[in-house]
């Protein structure tokens, strides 16, 4: 499971991961938030309403799920259940509240939190990355202290300064954990 907040880099380096490491499955999120551009329905998360994210709450479907900066987001409990069932590996782009519930209903979850260097460089990459109204850069900057205070819940913390040396590092994380 990998958390960040928002303009860490997490979903960057979740892609490098999932080229470099093909065993691993994605799990695809649902969420209720509109498609940034370029995002692909059933490859960067499925799209759904409100009122069928409700719905699948009443009726037992999440593995987790969370409101997160306005809106909801959770994992299909049927993908884990199949993924595990058939012996293989997960990866979980999360929020902190979605790791807290996915470590206590499978305890031997791996935890991985991402950083920026300091919140000057997150808001940066935020406003780079060119995908967020104003309003959602102050939403997701005021967020971002309170996830913060919640790394030490996870195994591994990593500083995603240099990409490089970060894609190295998560490497052979990901190496020791899976082999
Ligand atoms: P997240 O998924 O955590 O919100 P992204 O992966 O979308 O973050 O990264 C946010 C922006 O920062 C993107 O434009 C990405 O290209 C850039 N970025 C990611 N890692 C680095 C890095 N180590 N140095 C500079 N820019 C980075
Ligand atoms: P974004 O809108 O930038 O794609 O994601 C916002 C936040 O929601 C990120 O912290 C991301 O990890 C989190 N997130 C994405 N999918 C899920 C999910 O299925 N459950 C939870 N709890 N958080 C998620």
């Amino acid at each position: 499971m990998v958390s960040a907040p928002s303009g860490a880099g997490k979903t960057t380096l979740c892609r490098l991961m999932l080229e470099k490491f093909p065993e691993l499955s994605y799990s695809v999120s649902h969420t209720t938030r509109p498609p940034r551009n370029g995002e692909v329905h059933g490859k960067d998360y499925f799209f759904i309403g409100k009122e069928a994210f409700e719905e699948r709450i009443e009726n037992n479907l999440w593995a987790e799920w969370a409101r997160v900066h306005d809106n909801y987001y959770g994992t299909s409990l049927t993908f884990i259940r199949e993924t595990l069932e058939n012996g293989g590996s997960l990866l979980l782009d999360i929020d902190v509240q979605g790791a807290k519930q996915i470590t206590k209903a499978f305890p031997s979850a791996v935890t991985l939190f991402i950083m920026a260097p300091d919140l000057g460089t997150l808001e940066q990459r935020l406003r780079g990355r060119g995908t967020e109204s104003e309003e959602t850069i102050q939403q997701r900057m005021k967020n971002a202290e309170k996830e913060i205070e919640q790394k030490g819940r996870y195994h591994y913390v990593i500083e995603n300064d240099d990409l490089e040396i970060s894609r190295k590092e998560i490497s052979t994380i990901f190496e020791k954990e899976l082999r």
